[in-house]
């Protein structure tokens, strides 16, 4: 565990999360992609993950089938109302006194998010052209088309819950905690998609794709670069770090 806090810690955690936070609940700041993450030895929701697989499989269901992800999404779902219960009966609340939800956001009224799905089609280009480059699995071509295929659907999510996080945020006169670690989780998946296309730049395999790959980086640095200053550059990040 030592090995892996030491290789990885620091470049996976948001510099104004405390290192103790970070630690009990790697998580929370994490692109969920568990089969490439170096921090299952600590991670609760891995261990859950692994344990809900068990169960489908004793079950006779395909651990890695959709029937199971609904069977251990429900199983999650029991679990936190649980503990929401709990709480409540603990507080002497009563849950059907909450207040409805104020705000539904259209997500057609996000520019930014607009913008993060027309990125996406670019990133859906290059997957297009990179196709005639893959030979076998697991060359280079089929690991960078996997990771350009994981992080193309991330991103807009992510970019929904930054910009929908920061209104709330703001709304309520919070700290932006939540939209600070959305960004931070795009603009970590922007940085291991900018370094996995310049590093295919130096394979002479990808000659013909040169131009493509050049464009696709410019693309994905200056939407970082947006992401940054939107979410990024305030007191609450800037005073922690
Ligand atoms: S193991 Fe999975 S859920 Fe846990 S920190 Fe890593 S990627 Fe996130």
């Amino acid at each position: 565990m030592d090995n892996v806090i030491k290789i990885n810690f620091e470049s996976l955690k948001p510099p104004w999360i405390h290192k103790a936070d970070f630690y009990k609940m790697p998580f929370n700041y994490c692109d969920h992609w568990c089969e490439k993450c170096v921090l299952t030895s600590i991670c609760r929701v891995y261990k859950n993950n692994q344990k809900a697989k068990k169960k489908c499989k004793s079950k006779g269901i395909d651990p890695y089938s959709s029937e199971c992800a609904i069977e251990s999404a429900k199983d999650s779902l029991d679990e936190a109302m649980g503990m929401i219960v709990k709480e409540f009966e603990k507080m002497k609340l009563d849950s059907n006194d909450l207040p409805e939800d104020e705000v539904i956001f259209e997500s057609q009224t996000f520019p930014l998010y607009e913008l993060s799905k027309k990125i996406c089609q670019k990133i859906d280009e290059f997957l297009d052209s990179l196709i005639d480059f893959v030979g076998k699995e697991g060359d280079s071509a089929d690991v960078l088309g996997n990771l350009l295929d994981y992080y193309k659907h991330l991103i807009p999510s992510k970019v929904f819950r930054a910009i929908s996080s920061q209104i709330e945020e703001q709304k309520d006169d919070e700290d932006p905690w939540d939209s600070s670690v959305s960004a931070w989780i795009i603009c970590q998946s922007l940085d291991r998609m900018i370094f996995s296309l310049s590093f295919c730049l130096k394979n002479p395999k990808f000659k013909l794709l040169q131009q493509q790959t050049k464009k696709l980086i410019r693309i994905l640095e200056d939407f970082r670069i947006i992401i940054e200053e939107k979410f990024l550059k305030n007191d609450y990040c800037e005073q922690k770090m």
